[in-house]
């Protein structure tokens, strides 16, 4: 009885009974992990019996999942834009919303400009790395806060053979004061400390709350952003960033005077969700 397709079942039926919604999945994704193949192997070889041992470190992963685990990080890796990233609790695990960001400066510029990029608050490297690899003459700048976070950026981007095309800062927003730049992008943590409580479980637990948190009323990141890419950015230079879907009205009062509103983009969900400005 200990056939992948036996322990396929028996995890799925674990994770079902522990209320993981994804449990089919999520019990395909990690015997895959277990066996280091790809989920189709699963299905190929399903009555290949599997060790005790390849059992026991299946039912380790179950139990991390149980626990409401992001599947992210027990795989370390998230597939964002077009490719994979390695990623671990130091790191946001990278969304899909986020990709609307790639999509607009992939209209704004085509593939002969070159141009100087600045990342904020970085992560896992996956916006500047996902740009850079999409354009060729781009050279990028990366900084995060956190020392773990930029060490998992630079090894994002040595996996994607970047490593001399973008340096990277540990560095907060406010101390930064190196280069000029062309295109600005950010995804900062902005959501209110008031309503952080209301996230989901999986989230809370295990993403970091510094990559989250904006402050009482989740601008305070956005504030000191604006202010520095008023500075770092070239006259004409581009501001491209993520907000909350609720934080445009306000975002338009802390953008007067410096910037002008180019674009609002949505949302898969219809809600604000980026915004483009240009510096004037
Ligand atoms: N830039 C990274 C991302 O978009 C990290 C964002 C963050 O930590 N707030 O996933």
């Amino acid at each position: 009885m200990n056939s992948i397709q036996a322990a396929l079942n028996r995890g799925s039926k674990f994770l079902k009974e522990n209320s993981i919604i994804s449990h089919q999945i999520d019990s395909e994704l990690l015997l895959s992990k277990v066996l280091n193949k790809k989920r189709e192997y699963l299905v190929l070889n399903n009555t290949q019996i599997l060790s005790s041992d390849l059992i026991f470190q299946f039912e380790v992963l179950l139990n991390r999942r149980k626990r409401k685990e992001p599947i992210a990080y027990i795989l370390n890796r998230k597939e964002f834009w077009k490719n994979n990233f390695y990623v671990d609790k130091n790191v946001l695990i990278p969304r899909p919303d986020t990709e609307i960001l790639i999509e607009q400066v992939m209209k704004i510029y085509n593939k002969d400009q070159r141009l100087s990029v600045l990342d904020i608050g970085t992560g896992s490297g996956c916006i500047i790395i996902s740009i850079l690899k999409e354009r060729q003459k781009f050279k990028g700048t990366a900084i995060d806060i956190s020392e773990k976070a930029i060490k998992v950026a630079k090894f994002n981007a040595k996996i994607h053979q970047l490593n001399n095309r973008v340096n990277f800062y540990k560095s907060s927003v406010d101390n930064f004061f190196l280069g000029k730049y062309d295109l600005i992008i950010s995804n900062p943590p902005y959501i209110n400390s008031l309503k952080l409580k209301y996230l989901d479980k999986d989230i809370l637990g295990y993403e970091p709350i510094q990559a989250l948190e904006g402050g009482l009323n989740g601008l305070k990141v956005f504030h000191k952003i604006i202010k520095k890419s008023s500075k770092l950015l070239k006259k004409g230079g581009k501001l491209v960033l993520e907000i909350g879907f609720d934080q445009k009205l306000e975002m338009l009062r802390l953008l007067k005077n410096k910037f002008f509103l180019n674009k609002t983009i949505k949302d898969y969900n219809g809600k604000d969700r980026c915004l483009i400005c240009t510096k004037l």
